[in-house]
């Protein structure tokens, strides 16, 4: 293991990495390399304390949990399904907003599903999420894990629903799908491993502070 005594921050590239640039900007950090065309995993700053590692969005938790890196963004959806032990979650970026749903063929009545106590098939990649939903509604349900493209599973038999993130509804509607239940409300949080916080406390805490001022309503 490498010794590196300046702040090391977890991001995942895509839209947590771009929708963290201007937090970043109001904590002086700029990216001197984009993760959409460097192939390195560690990314340097303008700043020499300061450096990014380009993750997977599930692993986020798991860096910052076994202090690899200080902090990490990561959505609550990441979070649940991690089980968020020893985390410090600070901070409520708002940033990378959608929602956890219920999502069926139209056409699938699953209301009369629902009254009828049938034994549904639901697909997902949040299999905590969705077994703890269908728990608290006394569904009974069967999970089938997934690792993406759920709107599919429906389509071709797999399953009969699924749960997953939603934002705009558009490949839920491309795909012939409705949304016909809301989890939860998803965005994602600044996640800080508690013994750097205490080790680089000087280094972490202005950090910490001048995301909370950018956070946007
Ligand atoms: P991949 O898409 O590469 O399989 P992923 O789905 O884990 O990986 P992203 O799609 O970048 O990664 O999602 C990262 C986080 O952004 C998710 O954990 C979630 O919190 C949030 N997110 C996912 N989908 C949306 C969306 N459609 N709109 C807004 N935020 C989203
Ligand atoms: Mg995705």
């Amino acid at each position: 293991m490498t010794e590196f005594g300046g702040i090391t921050l977890a991001l995942s590239k895509g839209r947590i990495f771009e929708e963290t640039l201007p937090l970043l900007a109001a904590a002086g950090i700029v990216p001197t390399e984009d993760p959409e065309t460097s192939r390195k995993l560690i990314l340097a700053t303008n700043r020499p304390d300061v450096r990014l590692v380009i993750i997977r969005a599930t692993d986020t938790p798991t860096y910052v949990q076994y202090g690899a890196a200080d902090m990490g963004i990561a959505g609550k959806d990441v979070l649940i399904e991690h089980g968020g032990a020893d985390l410090y979650q600070p901070l409520d970026l708002n940033i990378a907003k959608c929602r956890m749903c219920v999502a069926v063929p139209r056409g699938f009545d699953y209301e009369a599903a629902v009254r009828r106590g049938a034994r549904i098939r639901v697909a997902t990649k949040y299999i905590q999420t969705a077994r703890d939903h269908f728990a608290s509604k006394g569904m009974h349900v069967d999970l089938i894990k997934l690792y993406g493209s759920m709107e599919l599973a429906p389509l071709v038999g797999l399953a009969d629903a699924i749960v997953d993130l939603v934002s705009s509804g558009g490949t839920l509607r491309a795909n012939g799908l409705v949304e016909v239940e809301d989890i939860l409300a998803v965005s994602s949080r600044l996640i800080v491993n508690q013994a750097s916080l205490k080790l680089k406390h000087d280094l972490l805490q202005p950090v910490i502070d001048a995301f909370a001022g950018a956070i946007k309503p």
